[in-house]
């Protein structure tokens, strides 16, 4: 077997260029490993690429507490992320708190308005409540049929493309070993279980000391070959960007159907879809046209907005929305940082920090109970996986 010519620290092959593992990889990097990237594609395309980079789940009154202590912790660490990633490859990720808005309309009422006005006040996330001429004023672009709405103002976002581009150079910088269009077929493990590698597409194979599985969407699959259920699964999200002038649009704003995402430039990103539809690539006549009716009924006058590109992704989807964290104890040596689904954005500082540091030796603080790899099956139509289409 090859083994990893990195350096003197553990060895760690992390299967997954995403977001998530390309920033954990760092972070083994920093606590002294010698990390190795094995990415099947091009690192940070697929679901890291696609996502809106909101910092915040969409209904966090939702989930369990667990996932609101795990949310809390990784946006903490957002402004070390981004003056060390500014630092190290002068690249600006537009890490910013713009504010999230929720309005509501004449002919509807805010979802859950007890509830996250309950969340937010237990957990200390300023929130303000907006009557209709406030709302205007926030946001003058808005339908005058809007009643009110309720108004985070720290919330923030990232630009995803720019994020991971940081991210692959700071991994570069840092001579952490990245393979691209290197595609692990399997898992090797030792008679007792123990996983001690990888097989590549080719039949070659790679030893290390731990192996961390962050395949996205894909995860689940490799996963099943050693008998590990897994069940992640990919939820198709299509977004439309808008290009119209700067200021359109101040405020991430969310309402059922669809959220704008306004960016610096005038651009204004608008998701998604949810779609479990497996692997099936490209975007559809369809959705787009329902994702921009319902922009339009929020805001009329993005009407005249230009479309400046369509896309999709696949998020890695989990049955109760919630990823699979930590050690696989049937098989030591592999490690599991997956199914972040509709958060892995806003949770990959977290997880980069919590997953180098076990892998290291040091168990998190967090409790980590409820992203256990063998919890029971558990869906919650809440925050799970949506209906088929
Ligand atoms: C439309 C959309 C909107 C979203 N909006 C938000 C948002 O606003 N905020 C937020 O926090 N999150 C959002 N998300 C979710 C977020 O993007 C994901 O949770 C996150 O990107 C998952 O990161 P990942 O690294 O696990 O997966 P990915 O980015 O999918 O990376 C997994 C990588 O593993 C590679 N891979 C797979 N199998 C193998 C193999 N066998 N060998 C080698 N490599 C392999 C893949 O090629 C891929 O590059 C959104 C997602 C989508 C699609």
């Amino acid at each position: 077997m090859a083994g990893l010519k990195q350096g003197d620290g553990k060895r760690v092959v992390v299967i997954g260029g995403g977001i998530i593992g390309c920033l954990t990889a760092l972070y083994l990097h920093r606590l002294g490993a010698s990390p190795v990237i094995l990415e099947k594609g091009k690192t940070g395309r697929e679901s890291s690429w696609a996502g809106a980079g909101i910092l915040c789940p969409i209904h966090p009154w939702l989930y369990p507490d667990s996932f609101t202590h795990l949310i809390d912790d990784s946006l903490a660490r957002y402004p070390d992320l981004n003056d060390m990633l500014l630092e190290l490859t002068g690249m600006d990720i537009e890490w910013r708190n713009n504010g999230l808005l929720i309005p509501f309309f004449s002919d509807d009422c805010i979802h859950h308005r007890d509830q996250a006005l309950a969340w937010s006040e237990r957990f200390g996330w300023p929130v303000e409540e907006l009557d209709s001429t406030q709302t205007c004023e926030h946001e003058p672009s808005i339908s005058a049929s809007v009643n009110g709405a309720l108004l985070w103002p720290e919330v923030g976002q990232v630009r995803n493309p720019r994020l991971l581009a940081a991210v692959r150079k700071a991994l570069e910088i840092c001579n952490v070993a990245v393979q691209e269009q290197t595609e692990v077929v399997a898992l090797e493990k030792h008679a007792d279980g123990a996983i001690c590698g990888v097989r590549l597409a080719g039949g070659k194979s790679i030893a290390a000391d731990a192996i961390l599985l962050a395949a996205g969407s894909w995860s689940g699959e490799l996963a099943q070959q050693i008998g590990l259920i897994l069940p992640v699964e990919p939820v198709k999200g299509q977004i439309v960007l808008l290009k119209d002038t700067p200021g359109m649009v101040n405020h991430i704003i969310k309402h059922d159907d669809a959220y704008l995402v306004p960016r610096i430039d005038g651009h204004i990103l608008v998701g998604a879809s949810m779609e479990r539809a497996g692997f099936q690539r490209g975007t559809s006549d369809d959705v787009v046209s329902r994702l921009l009716e319902s922009t339009w009924r929020m805001m009329p006058g993005l009407k005249g907005a230009d479309i400046a590109q369509q896309w999709m992704g696949f998020r890695p989807g989990t049955p109760d929305g919630m990823p699979y964290l930590g050690p696989v104890d049937e098989h030591p040596g592999l490690w599991v940082a997956t199914g972040h689904y509709r958060n892995g954005v806003a949770l990959a500082p977290g997880t980069a920090e919590l997953m180098s540091r076990w892998i290291m030796g040091k168990p998190p603080q967090l409790d980590m109970f409820d992203f256990r790899i063998n919890r029971p099956l558990q869906t919650s139509s809440a925050v799970g996986f949506p209906g088929s289409l």
